[in-house]
């Protein structure tokens, strides 16, 4: 099977399904059908119509796999629709069809090439937006609007006559001009197309909803539908409908030989058709037709929810015919979901480095918008039970454009029997430990210091590129010096040496089943990067550290009031919340970490390290020769980094800003300087180069007004 045709189900999930394929086939239909009525006859659903689709492809699947169970009242034999009590029923001269699905370009090109060999080349294909609303038909007889109906189930709609009169882009009459094309000017013309609403008009309905104390629309399609079927056309009327025709019930009613020429035909009679169309004569430019329609997707004024591709030709249409639910001659291109439906495999703890404990959803692998999703965060214990997700369930996830990907919540009515709402572990995972849930928060942590998972999470914030930045320092090297016991504390890293680094154990073996060892080039750059991270400023220390709360900025902010470690730990919680963008919390934390003795012990050990710990005005504080002065830095420096450089500036006074002003008294530009050195010259501020910097950092003295 494969994941990226959109199917729900990876082997495995499938696997469940398959000790009891008839009884989840049961549970889908039934889940359909709630969800159909929901949609079509109360305009109101509950699911998204990407994790409605994606229950129904799961459906498809197990019938294609167990044809003993496909049941002719099955969801997916039938065209999907509601016929009302309240509209007198209309039976259609002619089916109002559904579509066949192509979930991706693949599908869209299985299609293509069965189509190509029936008629042994390619025949021009009509391609069309596919408008989210509701089907509508009118019919028209001696040019006059007689009757509009619903699509219904295909057979039966509902008559929506009077409503559909006050849709105002909707000819009560035909335009002369195109009755000459009429066949048989005595038969009735039945013409079909889409009720749908702007998403202005939308947006505008489900306010007034809101101020009434109404509940919203779940989309513009289900307000479309909803606003069609109303009992009194007034409202209608009010609601703002639009239409796109795009078919005629009977193809030989009309002198015309195609889908392209009878949408030009509509047009003429006075019709409001789509504009986005092309006749395309290979599959190279239906596909470019698609893709560009994704693109437009959004600056649309209204939804599409994919593209329709029609075989145009009415006598090659006649010669494929229709399946029970939908035409052989056309299919429907849905854009890729941001929503799927998939199985809830486990709910696993992640320990975080300040000792959270974080449910991670362990997800069947699903494609979602494009990129494959097996694991989304679950936040805290508190989301869990929001959303009431239990091993075992199908759920919903959701990945939108490059968002992270989420777990919208569960589908109930396929939950398991046996599934239990989850709880957080009362151990850490990772050490062992009780787990506690302080006061006010939401988090449980495990307070242990010697949790080896803080450990390793601490390890690596330690070595990240804000922080310390010990270049290849990652994952896998950290973990497997915590595993043989020689990092436990950031400290450690100062005491590796390269001849030990490099005969380093990495877990694995090669071809010949010999261990694999990190090897001498990579630990000589890991004792470099390591002695490197040395002379890294102190507000990156302090970062670095991990104390909770205490991030890029508050270091900063700390290490600018106070520029020593022993002047930050003789600082009482009033000195330090005194600070500036540092509240009690933050004073505390900082206050109580330096008072932990374990805490006192590592640094002690950065300290004999080398590890800087002081700023280097630390001592015979520098004068503050630049006070008043601001600085703004651009582009790269050779010497030294852009952080580095602002720091040094700091010490001696001067403000440094991130952007360019009148205010700016001086721009240092680098290599490969960009906008912000324009906007100097333009603005007149004085552009230094990083010789003259490297001069003011080591005079202490400004520029002199010649320079
Ligand atoms: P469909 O909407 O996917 O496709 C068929 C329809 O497309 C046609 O009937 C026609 O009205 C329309 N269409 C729009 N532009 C067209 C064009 N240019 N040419 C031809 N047709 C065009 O299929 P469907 O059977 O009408 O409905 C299924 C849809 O309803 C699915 O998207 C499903 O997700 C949704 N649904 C959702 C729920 C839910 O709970 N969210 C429940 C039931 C159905």
């Amino acid at each position: 099977m494969e994941h990226d045709q959109g199917s729900l189900l990876d082997e495995k999930a499938l696997a469940q399904a398959a000790t009891d394929p008839a009884a989840r086939v049961e549970a889908l239909r039934r889940e359909i059908e709630h969800n159909s009525y929901l949609y079509y006859a109360l305009d109101a659903p509950v699911l998204s119509d990407a994790a409605f689709d994606s229950l129904m492809r799961e459906l498809r699947e197990l019938e294609a796999a167990h044809p003993e169970l496909i049941d002719p009242s099955s969801p997916t034999q039938r065209v999907g629709g509601y016929v009302g009590e309240q509209f007198a029923p209309v039976r259609h001269a002619q089916r109002m069809y559904s579509l066949d699905n192509a979930m991706d370009l693949d599908e869209l090109d299985a299609w293509m090439q069965r189509v190509v060999d029936d008629f042994g080349h390619f025949p021009p294909m009509d391609c069309e937006l596919k408008i989210d609303g509701s089907s509508i038909a009118l019919t028209y007889e001696d040019g006059v609007l007689t009757r509009a109906a619903t699509r219904g189930d295909g057979t039966t709609g509902e008559d929506v006559t009077a409503n559909m009169r006050t849709v105002k882009d909707v000819p009560l009459r035909l335009r002369p001009e195109a009755l000459g094309a009429v066949v048989d000017p005595t038969r009735p013309l039945e013409l079909r197309g889409e009720v749908y609403l702007s998403k202005a008009s939308f947006e505008r309905l489900n306010l007034a909803a809101e101020a009434n104390g109404k509940a919203p629309f779940a989309n513009p399609r289900n307000a479309a539908a909803g606003s069609l079927r109303q009992k009194d056309p007034t409202i209608t009327r009010g609601r703002e409908l639009s239409t796109f025709m795009y078919a005629i019930a009977e193809d030989d009613a009309l002198r015309v030989p195609g889908q392209a020429e009878l949408l030009a035909w509509l047009r003429e009679a006075g019709f409001h058709v789509n504009p986005d169309v092309a006749l395309c004569e290979s599959a190279e430019e239906v596909r470019a037709f698609c893709e560009r329609a994704l693109e437009q997707r959004e600056s649309l004024p209204y939804e599409i929810d994919g593209v329709v591709v029609k075989v145009n030709a009415f006598a090659q249409q006649q010669a494929l015919g229709f399946t029970a639910r939908a035409p052989r001659w056309a299919i429907a291109f849905k854009f890729p979901p941001e929503e799927k439906t998939t199985l809830l495999r486990d709910i696993t703890v992640q320990v975080g480095r300040t000792g959270a404990l974080t449910p991670v959803a362990e997800l069947a692998p699903v494609v979602v918008a494009g990129s494959t999703v097996a694991r989304a965060t679950l936040h805290n214990l508190d989301e869990v039970h929001r959303k009431d997700v239990r091993v075992g369930d199908t759920v919903v996830v959701r990945k939108a454009g490059d968002v992270i990907p989420e777990v919208l919540g569960p589908v109930l009515s396929l939950r398991p029997d046996d599934a239990a709402p989850w709880s957080m572990p009362d151990v850490c995972p990772s050490c062992g430990s009780p787990v506690i849930r302080e006061e006010g928060e939401v988090a449980f942590r495990c307070i242990s210091i010697d949790c080896p998972a803080q450990a390793q999470e601490r390890l690596l914030h330690w070595a990240s590129r804000g922080a310390l930045d010990i270049d290849g320092m990652g994952e896998e090297i950290v973990s497997r010096l915590v595993e043989v016991g020689r990092l436990t504390d950031v400290a450690d890293y100062y005491s590796l040496d390269e001849a030990e680094l490099s005969l380093l154990d990495m877990g694995r073996v090669n071809k010949e089943g010999a261990p694999i060892r990190l090897g001498a080039t990579i630990a000589a750059k890991l004792v470099a990067a390591i002695e490197a991270s040395r002379t890294r400023p102190f507000a990156r220390v302090l970062f670095g550290l991990g104390i909770r709360h205490v991030g890029k900025t508050i270091a900063e902010a700390l290490a600018g009031a106070f520029p020593s470690i022993d002047a930050l730990a003789a600082a009482t919680e009033e000195e330090l919340a005194a600070v500036e963008g540092i509240g009690p919390k933050i004073a505390r934390s900082v206050y109580v970490f330096l008072r932990v003795p374990e805490n006192v012990a590592v640094i002690d050990r950065l300290r004999r390290a080398g590890v800087t710990l002081a700023d280097e005005a630390t001592g015979e504080e520098r004068p503050q020769t630049l006070a008043g002065l601001t600085f703004v830095l651009t582009g790269s420096l050779s010497g030294m980094t852009r952080d580095e450089a602002g720091a040094a500036l700091k010490a001696l006074g001067a403000k440094v800003a991130g952007s360019v002003s009148k205010k700016t008294s001086y721009v240092v530009a680098g290599e490969a300087a960009g906008s912000k050195y324009d906007k100097a010259v333009a603005l007149g501020v004085p552009v230094l180069d990083e010789a003259q910097l490297a001069r003011i950092l080591e005079t202490g003295e400004p520029p002199a007004p010649e320079e």
